[in-house]
Formats: C-alpha cells, sequence, structure tokens
C-alpha cells in the first residue's frame, strides 16, 4: 500500500532532474533551424541579464514570460530563435575584484556559469549554442569594429566636456546613469561635475529618424514611446542674432543705430558681434526686455576678462548651475541672475535690450543664450520681478476675456500687440513672417534643436571593451587596423581605488607601436560604455560563430527584425535608444536592411514582495533556488505567470507557488489514475466508438471545456498574454475532469448510463490535449506526461491543438433580461436563437411578468444573442 501511494506522489525533483539530463543530451530540441528554413521564422527574446552570479524572481518571471511564447510557437510549427547571453561588463565586477581580491574575468565566468544552471534547472528553452558573453574577445572585437567604421563615417569624435563623475565608481556615467543626483550604482553618492577629453558617437546625426520611427512601432508600448521622445526633445523654433553694442562707441551713436532697421546691419562695413538665442517663439521678440546668457557662454568669458567684479559673481552663478545638475534637476533651481551692464541690440526694431548671465541658462542646450519675454513665459517673468526688469505685452488673446490681461499670458492662440508692422498677425503667422524677415536679413534662420546629446562612450574603467584608437606624438590620434584587431583587454591588472583608467597603470598595453609611422605611442585607455555591448548583441545571436564578421548579412535578413522583444520598462531610454542607434548606423553601413531592430516590445511588470521591490536591504528577496528546491522549477514558473498579468507588478506569495504546485500534483494524479483504468480494463480499443449521436451530457460538457479552454489560450497567446486566465482556464479544466472521475471509469468499464458515461476516445483526447495546453508553462510535467501517454516525439514538436468551435459551442447562453434599464432576470435560450425566440423566453419568465403585469410593454429591444431590453408604462 505504501508503495502504492508512493507511486502516486507528485515528484517534481525526480521529474524534473529526469528531463533536464533528456534536453541538456539533446541541444538540437532548442536549435533554431538554418535560415535557408521553408518554415515561417519566429525570434522571440528576453533582454539579457548582467551576470550578478543569481538569478532574481524578476528574471525568473522575464524568461518565463518568453519561454512560454517559445515554446507555444515551437509548437504552431515555427522556425523559433530563442537564444541567451550575458551582458557581462560593467563596474560590479570590478568592485567585487576590490573585495574579493577575485579578477574581474574569474568572477564574471564563474558568475555566469552558476546563473546558466539556475536556467537550465528551470528549464528555459534556449539554444545554449548561440550564447554570447560579451567581455570575451570573439565579442567585444566586433565593438571595436564598430566603432572604427563609425569613426571613419565621422561618427565617432572626441570632445572635452563637463561629465558627469562618480566619485565612488571613479569613473564618468552618462546623463541617464545619473538619478536624482546620484549614481545609479550608488544611490547615496552624489555626482559632480568635471572636464575631461571623451569620446562621443554622433547619435544626434539620427535624432530626427529615432524620433519619427517612434510613429511605426506600433508594436511598443505606449509608454515607452513617450519617454523617448520625451527625452529626444525636438523643438521646432528660430535662432536669432542679437547685436552686441561696442563698448567704445558713445551712447549717442547707438542711438543712430537703434534707429536703423538691423536687417541692414552688415552694410556699416565693420561686422558686428553677434549673440546667438534659439526662441521656439520668435512672435514674441518685440517683448524682449533682455537677453540671458549661460554662464559658461563665450561672450560671458570675455566680459568677465575686463571685470573682476562681474567674474566673481559669474563663477557663483555657475557653481549654482553645477550644484543644480548634480542635484539632477536644474529646472528646479532658484532663479539668479547678474547684468553684465553690457546691452545687445534687437534685430527687428534695433532696441536695445541688457545682457544677463543666468544660472539657469545652460550652454549644451540650443545656443547657451536666451531672449528673455517676461510678459509670455513664467520663468522669464519670474525673472524679470525678481530683478525689476521690463515686463512688456505682445500678444493678447484673440477674444479678451476677464482677467485675460493678467501676465504672464502663454498662449500660441492670440495676436501681436506693440510689434510694430506685425502688429494683428495671429502668433503662427507672425511666426512665419518673422522667420523670413531674419532669413533675409541674414541675422537668423528657422532650427530644430533637440534635447538628446551625443553618446559619451568614453568610460575610465578596466572591465569594459578597450577603445581602439592610438595616441601618436607625430600623427595624433590613429585608427587601430581591422587586422590588428582585437585589441584585447589585459588580464593581469591590479585593480585599485585610484582614479583615472586602470589600464593607464599598465605599460605593455599602453605602451605600442604607431601603425601610420611605426614610432612609439600610445593607447588609449579609456573603454567603452557597456551600453555598446547591448546595442548589437541581439543581430550576433544569429550568427554568434562568426570569425569574419560580426554577422552574416543574409542570415540576419532571415531573422530581423525580432519578432517579440521583452524586458523592463528600466531599460525604455538607453538600452532601447541606444540599439536602435546602432541598428540605422548598421544599415547605412550596409550590414543590415532592417530600420528598427525589434517591431514588437513587451515590458514585464516587477515582482515585489510585501508591497516593495525585492532587495537585500529590505531582506525581502525570494531564491528562485529554494523555490525550486521547495516546490519544482514548474510550479515556480507557472506561478509567476499565474499570479498576475504579465505587464503588471507580481506580489510574491509563497501560499500562491504552494497551490500551483498542489494543481500540478492534481495533474500528476490524474494521469496515475487513467493508467490505473487502462490496467484495470485494458486497452481501450476493446471498446466500441461512441456514436456522435449517443455523446452523453457529461461527454458533451467535457469536451466543451476542452474546446472552449484551447480556444482561449491560443487567443490569450495571440492577444494581450494574460496568461494568469490561461492558467486558471486550464485549472477550471482539470477541476472538470477530477468532478467526472467516475463516468471516466463508466467508459472504460463499458457501462453506459444515461448522462454519466463518457466514451474512452473523448477521455484520452482530453487526457492527450492537457499536456499540449501545459507545454508552455510547466514544461517538465507536460513532457512525463506526454511520454506517459505513449508519445514518442518531443511535446515541443508536436502541433498545438486546434479548438473545434462545433464542439466549443455552447448549446444554451444566458440572456439578461432589462426592464427600464434595471436587471431583471436571466433566462436561458439556445445558443444561436433568434430574437424571437429570445423575446418570448424573457416575456415567458415569472419576475418579468410580475414587472410587467397591468403595464404596457412600449418596446422590445432583441441584442440577438446577448439581451433583451424591455421598455413598459
Ligand atoms: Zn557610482
Ligand atoms: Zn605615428
Amino acid at each position: 500500500m505504501a508503495d502504492e501511494k508512493e507511486q502516486l506522489r507528485y515528484d517534481p525533483a525526480a521529474i524534473e532532474q529526469k528531463w533536464q539530463e533528456r534536453w541538456a543530451a539533446d541541444p538540437r530540441l532548442y536549435a533554431a533551424e538554418p535560415a535557408t528554413s521553408k518554415k515561417p521564422k519566429y525570434y522571440v527574446l528576453e533582454m539579457l541579464p548582467y551576470p550578478s552570479g543569481q538569478l532574481h524572481m524578476g528574471h525568473v518571471r522575464n524568461y518565463a514570460i518568453g519561454d512560454a511564447l517559445a515554446r507555444q510557437m515551437w509548437m504552431r510549427g515555427y522556425n523559433v530563435l530563442h537564444p541567451m547571453g550575458w551582458d557581462a561588463f560593467g563596474l560590479p565586477a570590478e568592485n567585487a575584484a576590490l573585495k574579493n581580491n577575485t579578477p574581474p574575468r574569474e568572477w564574471t565566468l564563474g558568475n555566469i556559469a552558476s546563473m546558466k544552471r539556475q536556467m537550465q534547472r528551470i528549464g528555459y528553452a534556449y539554444d545554449w549554442a548561440t550564447e554570447i558573453t560579451t567581455c570575451l574577445p570573439d565579442y567585444y572585437r566586433w565593438n571595436q569594429w564598430f566603432f572604427l567604421r563609425m569613426y571613419e563615417k565621422g561618427l565617432v569624435y572626441r570632445k572635452k566636456s563637463k561629465v558627469n563623475w562618480c566619485p565612488e565608481c571613479a569613473t564618468v556615467l552618462a546623463n541617464e546613469q545619473v538619478i536624482d543626483g546620484c549614481c545609479w550604482r550608488h544611490e547615496d553618492t552624489k555626482v559632480e561635475q568635471r572636464d575631461l577629453e571623451q569620446w562621443f558617437l554622433r547619435i544626434t546625426a539620427y535624432a530626427q529618424e529615432l524620433l519619427d520611427g517612434l510613429d511605426k512601432l506600433d508594436g511598443w508600448p505606449e509608454k515607452v514611446r513617450t519617454m523617448q521622445r520625451n527625452w529626444i526633445g525636438r523643438s521646432e523654433g528660430t535662432e536669432v542674432d542679437f547685436f552686441l553694442e561696442e563698448i567704445n562707441q558713445g551712447s549717442g551713436i547707438m542711438d543712430q543705430g537703434s534707429e536703423r532697421q538691423g536687417t541692414d546691419n552688415r552694410e556699416q562695413g565693420t561686422e558686428k558681434q553677434r549673440i546667438r538665442v534659439f526662441t521656439t517663439r520668435v512672435d514674441t521678440i518685440f517683448g524682449a526686455t533682455s537677453v540671458q546668457l549661460a554662464p559658461e557662454h563665450p561672450l560671458v568669458t570675455a566680459f568677465s576678462a575686463a571685470d573682476p567684479d562681474l567674474k566673481v559673481k559669474v563663477a557663483g552663478l555657475l557653481d549654482e548651475q553645477k550644484k543644480a545638475r548634480e542635484a539632477g534637476d536644474v529646472g528646479a533651481i532658484e532663479k539668479h541672475g547678474v547684468a553684465t551692464g553690457r546691452f545687445a541690440i534687437n534685430p527687428y526694431n534695433g532696441e536695445r535690450v541688457p545682457i544677463w548671465v543666468a544660472n539657469y541658462i545652460l550652454m549644451d542646450y540650443g545656443t547657451g543664450a536666451i531672449m528673455s519675454v517676461p510678459a509670455h513665459d513664467k520663468r522669464d517673468f519670474e525673472f524679470a520681478m525678481k530683478y525689476g526688469i521690463e515686463i512688456r505685452r505682445v500678444i493678447k488673446p484673440v477674444e479678451e476675456a476677464e482677467g485675460s490681461d493678467a501676465l504672464p499670458f502663454i498662449s500660441e492662440d492670440g495676436v501681436l500687440v506693440n510689434s510694430g508692422e506685425y502688429n494683428g498677425m495671429s502668433c503662427a503667422h507672425a511666426q512665419g513672417k518673422l522667420q523670413e524677415v531674419a532669413v533675409r536679413g541674414q541675422f537668423g534662420e528657422a532650427k530644430v534643436i533637440f534635447r538628446l546629446n551625443d553618446w559619451g562612450v568614453s568610460r575610465q574603467r578596466y572591465w569594459g571593451t578597450p577603445i581602439p584608437m592610438i595616441h601618436c606624438e607625430r600623427d595624433g590620434l590613429v585608427a587601430i587596423p581591422d587586422d590588428q584587431l582585437p585589441v584585447i583587454l589585459p588580464e593581469k591588472i591590479e585593480i585599485t581605488q585610484q582614479g583615472g583608467s586602470p589600464l593607464g597603470r599598465v605599460p605593455e598595453f599602453v605602451n605600442t607601436t604607431c601603425p601610420k609611422c611605426g614610432g612609439p605611442a600610445r593607447r588609449e585607455t579609456d573603454t567603452m560604455d557597456t551600453f555598446v555591448d547591448s546595442s548589437w548583441y541581439f543581430y550576433r545571436y544569429t550568427d554568434a560563430k562568426n570569425a569574419k564578421a560580426p554577422f552574416d548579412p543574409e542570415i540576419v535578413q532571415y531573422w530581423f527584425p525580432i519578432d517579440q522583444y521583452i524586458g523592463g520598462v528600466e531599460h525604455a531610454i538607453l538600452h532601447l535608444i541606444y540599439s536602435r542607434f546602432w541598428t540605422k548606423v548598421m544599415r547605412d553601413l550596409g550590414l543590415v536592411k532592417n530600420d528598427e531592430p525589434t517591431q514588437r516590445l513587451f515590458t514585464q511588470g516587477m515582482v515585489i514582495k510585501d508591497g516593495a521591490k525585492m532587495s537585500k536591504s529590505k531582506g525581502n528577496v525570494i531564491s528562485p533556488d529554494d523555490m525550486v528546491t521547495r516546490y519544482g522549477a514548474d510550479s515556480a514558473r507557472m506561478y509567476s505567470l499565474f499570479a498576475a498579468p504579465p505587464d503588471r507588478d507580481l506580489d510574491w506569495q509563497e501560499d500562491g507557488v504552494a497551490g500551483v504546485s498542489r494543481f500540478l500534483s492534481r495533474v500528476w494524479r490524474l494521469y496515475k489514475k487513467l493508467e490505473d483504468l487502462k490496467r484495470k480494463y485494458g486497452n481501450t480499443s476493446r471498446h466500441t466508438p461512441g456514436q456522435a449521436g449517443e455523446r452523453s451530457e457529461a461527454e458533451t460538457k467535457l469536451l466543451r471545456k476542452l474546446h472552449q479552454t484551447i480556444a482561449k489560450i491560443t487567443f490569450d497567446f495571440e492577444g494581450r498574454w494574460h496568461f494568469n486566465t490561461s492558467i486558471a482556464a486550464i485549472m477550471e479544466l482539470v477541476n472538470l475532469l477530477s468532478f467526472d472521475e467516475l463516468p471516466i471509469e463508466n467508459g472504460f468499464a463499458g457501462i453506459r448510463p444515461q448522462t454519466g458515461w463518457i466514451s474512452p476516445e473523448a477521455t484520452e483526447e482530453v487526457y492527450r490535449v492537457l499536456p499540449l495546453l501545459l507545454a508552455p508553462f510547466a514544461p517538465f510535467l507536460a513532457a512525463e506526461l506526454w511520454e506517459a501517454l505513449g508519445e514518442k516525439g518531443a511535446i515541443l514538436r508536436a502541433p498545438w491543438p486546434k479548438s473545434d468551435p462545433e464542439l466549443a459551442k455552447e448549446d444554451e447562453i444566458e440572456i439578461p433580461v432589462q426592464i427600464n434599464g434595471k436587471l431583471i432576470a436571466v433566462v436561458r435560450v439556445a445558443a444561436g436563437a433568434d430574437s424571437k425566440t429570445m423575446e418570448a423566453a424573457a416575456l415567458a419568465n415569472e419576475k418579468v411578468r410580475d414587472r410587467i403585469a397591468n403595464k404596457t410593454v412600449v418596446k422590445v429591444i432583441v441584442v440577438p444573442g446577448r439581451a433583451v431590453n424591455l421598455v413598459v408604462k
């Protein structure tokens, strides 16, 4: 007896170990067919992880979503590419080296090995033959190759720039890596500003295309597209030159000048110095009562050189600006400024306006100079009120109403006043006109500016791709020839906490020969931002072993674009803009034909526990290994899909995992029971097949549920992936099976009571389909049940079941009956009943009859198949 009981027990550890070994022995199972395959292709990809050493529940869920999809697409007959790799460069390896004295490479590869073991234990269907590891030379040499191609195309340049510096990391951070003024890796470390020579990729060359492309990405979440649009930050406007008033000229001369129109300024013979401002509202230029410059504007530097007092004040403003930048919010800065004592001339009316320096004007946005129009801009208004600068209305509402004379008046829906010959024009019309005048007068032009800055890729770190450039005393910057790639990252290195690039302290690396002149030269010691690695990794998966090129364009053309990309919304800006940029560059290099890497993007919700994101500091981390050991991989991954729709946050409840485990255990016992029945009654073929006509009520009900479940799950996969409802539907089906155990036995026993008989054929159909439906969510158990049914091939290659609409159809449907908009009763009618039948059923209902007694039915509205509405008086 004890043995029998033991046999009935669901033992996920044993089942999962068995299948893990089988799958490991048959790597072709999860391999894609070559690009010459006649099958339709499907490329499903989850974002590659950073090898921290341990999977967390967020990973488990992310990969379970992609894995369910990949498995279902295999069963639907697609040629599926489902790869995995490692985003393996980055600072934690250096920190670990400092802490444990383990070389970064060793630490990283060790972590990869343990995470790979975890993934294999959970049973993700990855093609490990295409695995990539970005910290290995066979991968990063192509980062270097791409860098050189971009350098040739003028997309790489070097400039001195203000950088975000994390003192803790001792390195530069991208703007996106500064969060609330602190380092993204060191939440408590304030980021400083420093000046350094940096390498940049000219992503701004693609700003407009990156923006336009978003309109076509309708398979992306709208929130991600909006975040990218804001990040790119396109503004349309006008650049206008104000003229600098010569300081040695008396005011009398200037008065003369101001009577002249700026348009003929060049005729004066001497070219006047100009201050170019950017404005989105050139229609308000007659209301400009000052010009404001960034503290770092070259003119401010020039003014300060001759004015020590100004110099001190400007230094103060710059300091405030730096602090605000470090705090991550220049917009919230307390506004300060200083008058330079100098004046600029408005080119449209010759008016003389004071030049100020203000702490909120940034040198790297627009031209580093603005015209200030306090009557029609909130910030300018506050500033003018504070410093007593003139406020002059130049726009009034089209229709004046009470209170419409209040300032600032911020609207483009108005007409110009106090604007000379432009008075009475609409704002939009005036913008066009004023732009034309500026172009004709050669003091301005229409201009589009972007908030997006070029991508600073220099990092003063060790654990990254070496930048393949050489500094030669004779030749300056020299690119390393392709045949000398890869520039190998030296392995013997001492990681210290000193600032500057660790590579700079390795003479064998630094000292080299110039490829151009053969003389002594120094290697570049900066390494690349790790976002370079992830910008094109998904192309490499298609041809991961190619030693001659990053990939074969023909293979890429077969697989791209990615059919479904899955990852966290935290990558909406960085990775997902950089990788779009990289694709466009590769297209322009003739390497790929697609404009975008992925047509469809899915961003899964977070896994939280007790209302908070899992983190070590909160002590609410659930370890995947622990869950797998206790409940099995199938239960852990199925729970991660069952507990919430994939796009929502999931609040991890261990009870829930236990519940899924109990459910799988029930499924297991059902199959044991089936084996018992077969043993007891012999092979099903002994029985006469049931005729369709004599199908019992119980059998009809069971088959209806089966086919409805198939239809529902198929729909969920094609739609919004609400796998939680897919799994709930499987549970309902299983409930029905358990309930009907007895009639199932009747079938095997050949007993045919009126309604309780289920033919062995129907039973076998349900038992055969159930593992197929489970396969995307609980692949180990599904494989085990499939084999138990006597199936020989892999369940992953078995066709996805088809729903028979005839069998799925309900005989009767429930129809709500409303009287004057109020629900009174629910009646049952045959599915497909016509309006007359529905109306009759409604009127025959007792409750309805009571309500309409002594009243007049004015109208009957029948919505076929849905509802009956009565209007009575
Ligand atoms: Zn840091
Ligand atoms: Zn040289």
